[in-house]
């Protein structure tokens, strides 16, 4: 840190992301990634003129990738809004809508919110989950200040009911409540239907999970044409090109392939059932996973030895060092070959704990 860094961001904590570590090859399951390529459409497209088009300007405006995920879920483009990954979207809402009552969060969730909260000089209300993890969605209405929710939440990948969002939406009519999608293609149920009826609803989305995209970095937003003009607001004073023409290209040409999305999609929780029933069997905790990852815990070890005895022996997932979360690891659904190799190893090291 230099000395000239203003007080106000001298404090920061920053997000720490997931590891990437570059000193061996790993069974990489700590950062939510599909193990699938994204669509052949895309690949496709990416090999075409655009390459030699990139001396160009990407359309600051976004619009024919606005149009198709417009039509994707029978919506207006002017209900879509489109950022450089969900986390640029995030970012741009709590910017427009943070001020000196701060924003309201579940606590374990997604840890950018409170990141956001400080780096905006936000006041900071986290609200702790119950003891098994689920949401007090009580405890969020009435709140009279915007509201950030992930559902299903991460890490605990657990998914809570329309009717507790109905709830939380209504009591809270004049603030913003942005509900995080980022997994609900995998399971629990998208508050979509409940965007003709609630001004307040802002859904955010990321291609970087279900659509196989987490490099080519692109999130959106659905909510009323109001919200998605003071998005754009923040957006144009801050960076109007921020998706760049191939992920443009890419984005479009994703939505578009419904055929390959619900075969990933499928096939990625087919997966997660099956790798949730085997670590069960082997006597794990596992939360019912709505997302592409599980949250579990180990017998017998606490969640830090596990983490460490698995990356010891070449697989990565992820760990919270966090007094709630001890016993657990999240673990992103991979390929059959990359849990079945999860899954050896684990025995492995169950095996070394009991000795
Ligand atoms: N929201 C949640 C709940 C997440 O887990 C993630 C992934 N880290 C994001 C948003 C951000 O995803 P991205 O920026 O890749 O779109």
């Amino acid at each position: 840190m230099s000395r000239f860094l203003v007080d106000r961001l001298q404090s920061l904590a920053p997000y720490v992301p997931g590891e990437q570590p570059q000193d061996q090859q790993y069974v990489k399951l700590n950062t939510n990634e599909s193990p699938f390529p994204p669509s052949p459409r895309v690949v496709e497209a990416l090999n075409r003129q655009i390459i030699s088009r990139l001396n160009l300007y990407p359309d600051p405006l976004a619009k024919v990738l606005c149009q198709s995920i417009a039509d994707t879920y029978a919506l207006s483009p002017e209900n879509v809004f489109v950022g450089n990954g969900s986390d640029e979207v995030l970012a741009f809402a709590f910017m427009a809508y943070g001020d000196a009552k701060g924003f309201a969060y579940p606590e374990p969730s997604y840890g950018f919110y409170k990141v956001f909260a400080r780096l905006f000089s936000l006041p900071r209300d986290p609200i702790p989950l119950n003891e098994d993890f689920t949401l007090p969605a009580e405890k969020f209405c009435n709140l009279r200040k915007p509201i950030a929710i992930a559902n299903p939440n991460a890490p605990t990948s657990l998914a809570m009911p329309l009717s507790d969002i109905e709830k939380i939406l209504r009591t809270n009519a004049d603030s913003v409540v942005l509900i995080d999608e980022a997994y609900i293609d995998f399971g629990g149920e998208t508050c979509l239907p409940l965007l003709a009826k609630y001004p307040n609803l802002l859904i955010v989305r990321t291609y970087s999970k279900s659509r196989s995209l987490a490099g080519g970095r692109l999130g959106y937003a659905l909510a009323s044409p109001e919200i998605i003009d003071d998005l754009n607001r923040v957006k144009n004073s801050f960076n109007p090109y921020s998706i760049n023409s191939l992920t443009l290209l890419a984005g479009i040409e994703s939505m578009r392939d419904t055929a390959y999305f619900n075969e990933c999609v499928g096939g990625i929780v087919a997966q997660r059932e099956q790798s949730a029933a085997d670590l069960r069997a082997l006597g794990f905790t596992v939360l019912d996973s709505a997302s592409n990852f599980l949250f579990a815990a180990p017998p017998r070890i606490t969640g830090e030895a596990y983490y460490k005895g698995l990356k010891a022996k070449g697989v990565l997932v992820r760990y919270f060092n966090d007094p709630v979360m001890r016993n657990y690891v999240r673990i992103s659904v991979g390929s059959a070959a990359q849990m079945r190799t999860l899954l050896t190893k684990t025995k492995e090291l169950l095996e070394e704990a009991t000795v």
